[in-house]
């Protein structure tokens, strides 16, 4: 593995030894996909979100990598819930390194039928949470001289469908919010990229598949891969973006997509 001087300490370049990270919807899914490849590169790992028994048993899968992971109970929703996991993790652990803003959530309808109160929770979930988290933890990485946060977006951060109006904008929304703080605090040593997953085999869209007819298909057809994503295709990019690889790499959105992007 390549390795580079810190002072004098000889560091890989995806060596996450030390490290502390939160990841909010960490405990199932994409985000517990990204949250053991950053645990197998060494961090400490807090898995946030809101259902302690897929919690359980994330935190028994990560046990192989024999660092150290817990779960803190969050509703991303409520900026108090939110700064008291960002706060908690740096008393507990001493530090925060890596935020990965994963949490979301969707209703599926088309514009005419979506509630304002719909509109709201998937706004708040998937965006404001990724606003108030990072606002909570940028005083930290300020002070400790540096930071990666990671937003997750989506394909409908590029593209949108009829069922998707909120998603779609909390998505867009949340990758150009990654670009402002990419911009506002590069100078404080602090990179901010999002991640656009393909179509990914998960809960969420477990859901997607029995209420969009001919979706299974239809992304089996689109993507040059030739199948779903499935979590574990995020623990690379996820280490990449989390360590000192990436260290001039900031406001990007990456596509993790099997190639579903870039085919017509
Ligand atoms: P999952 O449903 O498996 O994961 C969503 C996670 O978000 C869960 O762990 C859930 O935790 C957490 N969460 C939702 N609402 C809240 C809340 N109010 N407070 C705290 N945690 C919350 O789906 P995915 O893994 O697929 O989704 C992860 C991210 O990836 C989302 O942002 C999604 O939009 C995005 N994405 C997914 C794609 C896919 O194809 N699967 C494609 C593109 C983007 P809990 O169960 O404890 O509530």
């Amino acid at each position: 593995m390549p390795a580079f001087l810190i002072g004098k300490r000889k560091m890989s370049l995806f060596d996450l030894t030390g490290r502390v990270a939160v990841v909010t919807g960490g405990n199932g899914g994409i985000g517990l996909g990204m949250a053991k490849g950053l645990s197998a590169a060494g961090a400490t790992v807090v898995l946030a979100g809101r259902n302690a028994e897929k919690a359980a048993a994330a935190l028994s899968e990560m046990k192989a990598t024999r660092n150290k992971a817990e779960f803190f109970e969050v509703d991303v929703t409520s900026e108090a819930s939110c700064r008291a996991l960002i706060d908690g993790a740096v008393s507990r652990q001493g530090r925060l390194d890596i935020l990965v803003n994963n949490a979301g959530t969707n209703i599926r309808k088309v514009p005419d039928i979506l509630k304002l109160e719909e509109w709201h929770k998937i706004m708040d979930t998937n965006l404001t949470s990724a606003f108030v988290c990072s606002h909570a933890a940028y005083p930290h990485m300020k002070k400790a001289g540096g930071g990666k946060i990671i937003n997750i977006g989506s394909m409908m951060s590029i593209f949108a469908a009829p069922f998707s109006p909120a998603y779609a904008a909390s998505k867009g929304g949340i990758v150009q919010f990654a670009r402002a703080c990419a911009t506002a605090w590069a100078k404080d040593n602090i990179q901010v990229n999002s991640i656009l997953p393909g179509w990914i085999d998960t809960d969420l869209t477990k859901g997607a598949r029995r209420e969009v007819e001919g979706l299974h298909e239809r992304v089996l057809a689109r993507t040059p891969a030739g199948r779903w994503g499935d979590p574990k295709d995020f623990a690379g990019i996820a280490v990449f973006l989390a360590s000192p690889a990436s260290d001039f790499v900031t406001g990007t959105a990456i596509p993790v997509d099997g190639g579903y992007s870039v085919q017509v």
